[in-house]
């Protein structure tokens, strides 16, 4: 059952979207040990320490967009949402444009809750934002819309990332 909103698009969107709601997995890429790395990021998030979650982001989107093989993605996180900020709840995603290469904004906390999001909102933010990217750069969609196929690779991917961070252990970075 596609979402409401389905039936206002015109046919040409109606296929974007059923081709997105089509992909319901979304796997860790090939040989991407990630586990530490989200490891890091929940530390740096519960010190609040904004530029050490920036750089973990970063370095996370950085060995996932390398190992889906797409272009880069820069990581950006703010400290607080603007209480006239629009778009969605926790993130942004802004595509590339003249050169420039595409970005992807996080808030540590929302404009009507002082406090840090919690880490799996968190990840599900960046995870989220990064879906839209895939959706362009990877199955090369000419737009990007919220389905339940979306929904479900971007579930897949954090589940596979929690997984990976349980059982980082010893294992390198
Ligand atoms: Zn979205």
């Amino acid at each position: 059952m596609p979402f409401a909103y389905y039936t206002r698009l015109s046919a040409a969107r109606q296929r974007i979207y059923r081709q997105s709601d089509a992909i319901e997995t979304l796997d860790l890429p090939q040989g991407v040990v990630a586990g530490a790395r989200v490891a890091r990021l929940r530390a740096s998030l519960a010190r609040d320490e904004r530029a050490a979650v920036q750089a973990a982001s970063q370095d996370l989107l950085d060995v996932l967009v390398a190992g889906y093989r797409v272009p880069p993605i820069r990581g950006r996180v703010l400290a607080r949402r603007p209480a006239n900020g629009s778009g969605e709840l926790h993130g942004l995603y802004e595509p590339d444009e003249a050169g420039k290469p595409a970005r992807i904004t996080v808030w540590m906390r929302t404009a009507a809750r002082r406090d840090i999001v919690a880490f799996k909102t968190f990840l599900r933010t960046l995870i989220h934002e990064l879906c839209h990217h895939l959706d362009y750069e990877l199955y090369r969609m000419p737009e990007t819309f919220h389905t339940e196929g979306f929904y479900k690779r971007e579930s897949t991917l954090v589940n596979a990332l929690l997984r990976e961070e349980s059982t980082a252990g010893d294992l390198p970075g």
